[in-house]
Formats: structure tokens, sequence, C-alpha cells
């Protein structure tokens, strides 16, 4: 019976993968791979697995989700044991939906195993809660990059009266954009935005700001790794935080210049 796992291999820290995963990884004979999976995660996988990378960066298409889904099919129906390893969670912003439709088409059963997606990961890298109680009543996931490219046509208005936690995916590129489009919506200029590189990774970088600022912060920042963007109310201790760091660092500076 040829079955296929749709598996999250979270947002990059290795210790963020489920058990089922690992499992699945060790047992598997050919494993599917994006760009966003980290080297240390695909090193799981037995050492007779056969590992393709399919990966895909903004611009840098290597297979077209086409050519994937076929690979998928192909490798299925060979009786291999495969596992397509995806970023965070495959039902976020993962194309699993093209997937799994053409695993149906063609008759193969499939199993999704979750993953922790980058939006919870950087909400524990950054110590701020999403939800937080009497701040943010919802929490929303948007694309910052449209299936055509560019920005897409979100309810801006609509996202900027909900007083929600609003997390953009894919969204460095079209930032100057999203931060016009919400302050054009009527959201506050000085609304608390910030912006998270290589959630859960040693090379985490986070820069927080608002939505008026943090299109200029992230140009400034040259971030090669992935970009999530969180904005809203309950992001307003990051500033906090970041204040009375740079004003510890500021005083250390002091110190150290004063015994020098
Ligand atoms: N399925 C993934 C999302 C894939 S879309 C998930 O659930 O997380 C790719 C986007 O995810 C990136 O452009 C970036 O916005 C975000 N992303 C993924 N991993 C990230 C990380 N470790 N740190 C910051 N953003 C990340």
């Amino acid at each position: 019976m040829t079955h296929v796992f749709l598996v999250g291999a979270g947002p990059g820290d290795p210790e963020l993968l489920t058990l089922k995963a690992a499992r699945l990884l060790r047992a598997a004979s050919v494993v599917l791979y994006d760009s966003l999976a980290d080297p240390r995660i695909i090193a799981m996988a037995g050492p007779a697995a056969r590992l393709i990378d399919v990966g895909k960066r903004c611009g840098k298409h290597s297979a077209s989700q086409a050519q994937i889904c076929r690979l998928l099919v192909e490798e299925a129906r060979g009786g291999h044991n495969v596992v397509r390893l995806k970023g965070g969670d495959p039902m976020v912003f993962g194309r699993a939906s093209e997937e799994m439709d053409a695993l149906r088409a063609n008759g193969i059963t499939f199993e999704v195993v979750p993953g922790i997606t980058a939006a919870t990961a950087a909400a524990a890298a950054l110590n701020l809660s999403l939800t937080r109680r009497g701040v943010a009543r919802s929490l929303h996931f948007l694309t910052g990059h449209g299936a055509e490219g560019g920005l897409p046509a979100h309810d801006f208005v609509s996202l900027t009266k909900s007083g929600g936690t609003l997390v953009v995916y894919m969204g460095g590129e079209t930032l100057p954009g999203i931060a016009a489009h919400f302050i054009e919506a009527g959201m506050p200029p000085d609304m608390p935005a910030i912006l998270i590189e290589n959630a859960s990774l040693t090379s985490q970088r986070s820069v927080p700001g608002t939505i008026a600022t943090l299109p200029r912060l992230h140009a400034a920042l040259a971030a090669s790794g992935p970009v999530l963007i969180l904005i809203g109310e309950a992001m307003r201790d990051a500033n906090e935080i970041a204040a009375v760091r740079s004003r510890i660092t500021h005083e250390v500076e002091q110190n150290m210049v004063s015994a020098a």
C-alpha cells in the first residue's frame, strides 16, 4: 500500500521536530525537502534514504510545484516510503493542497504530520503572546506574497479594525507596500510591529519597530534567512524589551568607557 507522509519540519531548530516526524524520517526511503528544512533535520533520515532537494526560495525556483507533485506521485508509485518534508507546518502556506490533490487524483493515500509554524516559533522566541488577554482578541496569518506575485489584495481595513495580531508570512519583499496599505487603512503609524529572521535558530535576529518604521529597519537588516512580520498591540512589549535592552547596552558601554 503506497502511502506518503507530508511532514512538518518546524521552524528550524531540530529539537522542535515532533517525535513522529523524527520516526518517519528515520524510516523513509525517499525524502523530498525544500529549502527551509534545516540540514540537521534532513540528516536525521536513515543512511539508505534518497534525499531529493526540491527547494524553492523566492524567485529561485529549483522545481515547479507541478514538478514536485509529479515527483511525489512517481516516487510513491515506485513503492518507496516517501516523506515530503516541509518547513513549519505543511498546512500553513505550505502548498499542501496541491500535493494532496495530486496524491488523491492518483489514488495514493497520505497522512499529514503537523509541525510548529513560524508564527508560534516567533512568539516563543520573542517571549510575546500572540493573543495577549485584553489586548489581542484574534490572530491572523497573512501572506505577503500573492499567487501572482506582489502584494495580495487583503482587506486591510477589516484587518486593521480587527485589533488582532497580524502575522505576515513571506512579507519581506512586499513590506513597504504592506505598511503603506495598513497606514492608509487607518492603522496608527506607531502601531508596534516586529520582524524576526530565522526564528528558533542560533542565527535568529529580531528588530522591533512600528508599522511606519519597520520597512526601513528591514532594509537595514539585510536579512538572508526567512523573515516573519508581526503587527499589533500585543507586540508592544517587544519595543519596551528592546528599549530596556538598548538602555542597558548603552549603560554598559558608558561604564566601559569610564572604566577605561
Ligand atoms: N509552512 C511554513 C511557512 C512557509 S511560507 C510554516 O508553517 O512556518 C515561508 C515563510 O514562512 C517565510 O517567508 C517566512 O515568512 C516564514 N518562516 C518560516 N520559517 C521561519 C523562521 N524560522 N523564521 C522566520 N520566518 C519563518
